[in-house]
């Protein structure tokens, strides 16, 4: 019996083999830090983080506070990062030990005060540099006054993130990043006075420009499955797969329509089915008309006309199924993440992170 409703699977294996295929790519002694921001690009991050921890992964990172105090109170004790911080942030990054990335002035003088105020001098930290970004970071000008401020505090990294590491069009550009970035460690240890680990390489920088690993890297994409680019795509392998039933089919006679607005006119006789999945659950209406398509039993049904927020209808004119017959959105074997969502030119990480918390998370161990 499939499962009867719409669900995420999450594959733990194919989690372990991605994390494996990284660590081939890295010196031993290099730490990675598992991005779990997001849902864990829209999976489950107390899942994945659990079973990173006991992969013994070094470092975890969110994008914001909550994310993080999500897993400490999940029993999460892995050093996390949070590479986001906003100003009122800090009483609870000390309460749950979480590590601020200090990245502004304004930010980098609340994370003082706060440590002032709760008697926590040493409290580990890292400092984020802007090597060509443009998004978070601290420039090459600012490091005189960051140095005075920080008097003896030492931060655990420095780090700074690559902007098209993904992109061999664009090598140049990311050289120059990396180039930047030891200008600024060298400039910011002289200024200190000792060396600082650190930490520059995402997925696509660990897969492109693995000598630039320095003491960390930061993996999320890599870990869930993609590699930016085929040849990586076959190595790793896609942690959710998306799937669903059909709820009911309609026979549709020519001159009739399907869904909202008349979304869709048969000038034929049409099957159509109709799923428990639609724009509430991550699903874009601008995959409706056509743009895009899901697998049952075998072959490939497109969408009829609009994309509804609870549902999708979908041809099954010429495909053999039946009504609680399984649907695929997307899984690791036939019909990828990155498949699907090409099909309305993004990303596989905006369909993941995209998929709403109402559906149902399964681990597949
Ligand atoms: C999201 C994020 C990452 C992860 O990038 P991937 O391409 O998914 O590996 C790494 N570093 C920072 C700063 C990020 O914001």
């Amino acid at each position: 019996m499939t499962n009867q409703q719409t669900h995420i699977e999450i594959n733990l294996p194919n989690l372990r083999n991605n994390l494996n295929f990284l660590r081939s790519k890295l010196n031993s002694k290099t730490m990675i830090m598992a991005v779990v921001k997001a849902f864990s690009y829209g999976s489950d991050a107390k899942i994945i983080s659990k079973e990173l921890e006991s992969q013994k992964i070094d470092y975890l990172a969110v994008a914001y506070v909550d994310e993080g105090i999500e897993l400490r109170e999940n029993g999460i004790k892995t050093p996390i990062l949070v590479l986001h911080p906003q100003l009122n942030d800090f009483d609870e990054i000390l309460k749950y030990e979480l590590e601020p990335s200090i990245y502004s002035f304004r930010i980098l003088k609340e994370f003082l005060n706060a440590l002032i105020t709760h008697s926590k001098k040493g409290y580990p930290f890292q400092l984020k540099f802007n090597t060509g970004l443009n998004r978070l970071g601290f420039n090459k000008a600012d490091i005189g006054d960051l140095v005075l401020l920080l008097k003896d505090l030492t931060p655990t990294f420095i780090f700074s993130h690559l902007g098209a590491s993904e992109d061999g069009e664009h090598a140049a550009f990311t050289l120059n990043q990396i180039n930047n970035f030891k200008k600024i460690s060298f400039l910011f240890e002289k200024e200190i006075g000792v060396t600082v680990k650190k930490h520059i390489l995402n997925t696509s920088g660990i897969l492109n420009f693995s000598e630039y690993q320095f003491d960390m890297v930061r993996s999320g994409i890599g870990l869930y499955g993609f590699g930016n680019d085929p040849e990586y795509n076959n190595a790793l392998k896609p942690v959710l797969n998306l799937k669903t039933v059909i709820s009911q089919i309609h026979d549709v006679k020519k001159g009739q329509s399907v869904g909202y607005n008349k979304g869709f006119t048969a000038n034929k006789f049409t099957r159509s089915a109709t799923l428990p999945i639609g724009h509430a659950d991550g699903v874009s209406r601008l995959y409706g008309n056509g743009k895009g398509k899901v697998m049952i039993n075998g072959s490939f049904a497109k969408i009829l006309g609009n994309v509804c927020m609870d549902m999708i209808m979908v041809d099954v004119t010429n495909i053999k199924c039946k009504e609680g017959d399984q649907v695929t959105l997307f899984d690791d074997t036939n019909f990828s993440a990155e498949e699907f969502s090409s099909a309305i030119g993004t990303i596989s990480y905006e369909i993941l992170t995209a998929l709403s918390l109402r559906i149902k998370r399964i681990v597949l161990n």
